[in-house]
């Protein structure tokens, strides 16, 4: 296989250029390896791999999928510490793995993707990155859709006086022991966070403005009796890893796509997690969710309503009127007084795709073909766009199960098309009629799905309603769909 620095010298152009040193990225990168496909190069905006990962590194980031399912199928690990790993474990397993797959000299760190430009006649893409320019016969978007930082729009925000930051980029200089601190935000990162906070906190504000669905989380040490099995007999790991595939891939029957009869019951069940935590009926109230479970995503924890309790936690639910420079004012006119703000407000998703730089075949910008919402073919191609792939693009998050088991499907996907680059083919389009039957069809689906139909505004709709991230079925659906790539619904150039 031909390196990408013996390409650089030669200024030839890679065959593959992969965005991104995430699950995705290096998912491509080991796989784009084991097939020979190459020369590729693997950039990535930040100091380090990891992706979501390495920017996640607030006290108490962990996934809250069990890590012996989100981790790659090809990339075992028997080891897991628990049975929902924390960040740091995770960020530890991707640099193993990097590097057992001899990637790291593959990973250009710190060069950010800024653009790319179809080269018709060359068949080509013409990357700028803040680093200088890149050549490449194909491109795949490894860059997910939940890193760039979404700030709340609320008045006065940068007026703040004291330290204030967001989950997804934690200041870890600053001390916030025996603080004032002001949580905003109540979502996966936030019932992360807060039991971590609400321990070292002097008072801890945090400001609900929609209650989430909890259940139990159930986390627990894996014991070193069940890691020696699991080194000694693969097949018992991998037995634990398909029987955790199942029970999270009946979720997508049990209501978390659809509202159903089950949805209730997930939602009996949630309600007397709640129960069993909060014996006070008024803070019961206050976090009993209106929507229906499923329509924003599930979250699991076994701390967050412990900590909710503690006689140093306040959980405000009016509404924040503005920030002043000395904390939160809330509508009803009281003042909450903070020496810092942790910002727990998600991702701004639409902007991570609609941001990316691209003009396809005869100009044609992705932020137009966009114009009337975003959509590809499996997730992963868009018409006007040749050689261009995308790994978790839109429609292919999960709220179910692991999107490691999507990301696979797609590396599968891309590398029969890359496949095809490598027989000779110069370029590889999906039809513009197949990709309209799939969003048809995926739409279709999406009319009367829980997001759509749950009472509820999740970051999973666009400005317009419609839910653009989320694949509406089950892994297995998306499995038989886009696993292999179908060259009858590709114009292959
Ligand atoms: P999020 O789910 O989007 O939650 C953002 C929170 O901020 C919501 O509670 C939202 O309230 C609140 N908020 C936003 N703007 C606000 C405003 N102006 N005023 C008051 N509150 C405001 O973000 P996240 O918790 O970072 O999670 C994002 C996604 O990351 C998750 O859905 C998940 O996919 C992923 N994640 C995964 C894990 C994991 O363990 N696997 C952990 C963390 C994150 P509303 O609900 O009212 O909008």
């Amino acid at each position: 296989m031909i390196e990408a620095s013996d390409a650089a010298a030669r200024s030839e152009p890679l065959a593959v250029l992969i965005v991104g040193a995430g699950f995705s990225g290096l998912a491509m990168a080991i796989r784009c390896r084991q097939a020979g496909i190459g020369p590729f190069r693997v950039i990535e905006k930040g100091d380090g791999i990891g992706g979501t990962w390495h920017d996640n590194t607030y006290p108490g980031a962990a996934c809250d999928v069990p890590s012996h399912l989100y981790s790659l199928s090809f990339a075992p690990k028997a080891d897991w510490s628990r049975m929902y790993a924390p960040q740091a474990e995770i960020l530890a397993y991707l640099r193993e793995t990097a590097e057992r797959h001899g990637l790291m000299p593959l990973i250009q760190l710190g060069t950010a993707f800024q653009g790319a430009t179809w080269d018709e006649a060359r068949a080509l893409w013409h990357v700028e990155t803040d680093r200088g320019p890149i050549t490449a016969r194909a491109i795949v978007s490894g860059m997910g859709g939940l890193h760039h930082p979404a700030y709340p729009d609320i008045p006065g925000r940068d007026a703040f006086a004291g330290p204030a930051f967001h989950t997804a980029a934690w200041d870890h200089a600053v001390s916030l022991a025996g603080k004032r601190v002001g949580v905003i935000g109540t979502g996966a990162s936030a019932i992360q966070v807060v039991p971590e906070l609400a321990e070292v906190a002097g008072q801890l504000t945090l400001f609900q403005r929609t209650p989430p669905w909890i259940m139990p989380k159930n986390d627990h040490a894996i014991a070193e009796r069940i890691k020696a099995r699991y080194r000694r007999l693969p097949l018992a790991r991998r037995l634990e890893r398909a029987r955790l595939f199942w029970l999270h891939e009946v979720r997508a029957l049990l209501g978390f796509t659809k509202v159903s009869k089950l949805t209730g019951q997930a939602e009996a069940l949630a309600r007397r997690h709640l129960a069993k935590a909060v014996p006070d009926p008024e803070l019961r109230r206050r976090l009993t969710p209106n929507y229906r479970l499923g329509c924003k995503r599930v979250l699991i924890s076994d701390t967050y309503y412990p900590a909710l309790q503690r006689p140093n936690v306040t959980l405000e639910t009016g509404s924040i009127a503005r920030i002043t420079p000395g904390g939160v004012t809330t509508q009803d006119g009281r003042t909450h007084d903070l020496d810092a703000i942790v910002y727990a407000t998600g991702f701004d998703v639409t902007a991570t795709f609609t941001r990316m730089n691209l003009v396809g075949r005869d100009g044609l910008r992705l932020a137009d073909a966009w114009a009337g919402g975003m959509g590809a073919y499996q997730g992963i191609t868009v018409a006007g766009f040749p050689n261009y792939f995308m790994l978790l693009g839109p429609n292919t998050g999960l709220g179910h199960n692991s999107v490691v088991a999507m990301i696979e499907v797609q590396v599968q996907h891309v590398l029969d098309c890359l496949g095809a680059l490598r027989r000779g083919t110069r370029a590889v389009e999906v039809r513009p009629e197949a990709q309209a039957r799939f969003l048809d069809r995926i739409r279709a689906r999406l009319a009367d799905s829980i997001w759509q139909a749950g009472g509820c505004r999740s970051w999973y709709l666009d400005a317009q309603g419609r839910n653009a991230t989320l694949w509406p079925d089950s892994v297995m659906a998306y499995r038989r769909s886009a696993r292999r790539a179908r060259m009858a619904d590709y114009r292959l150039g």
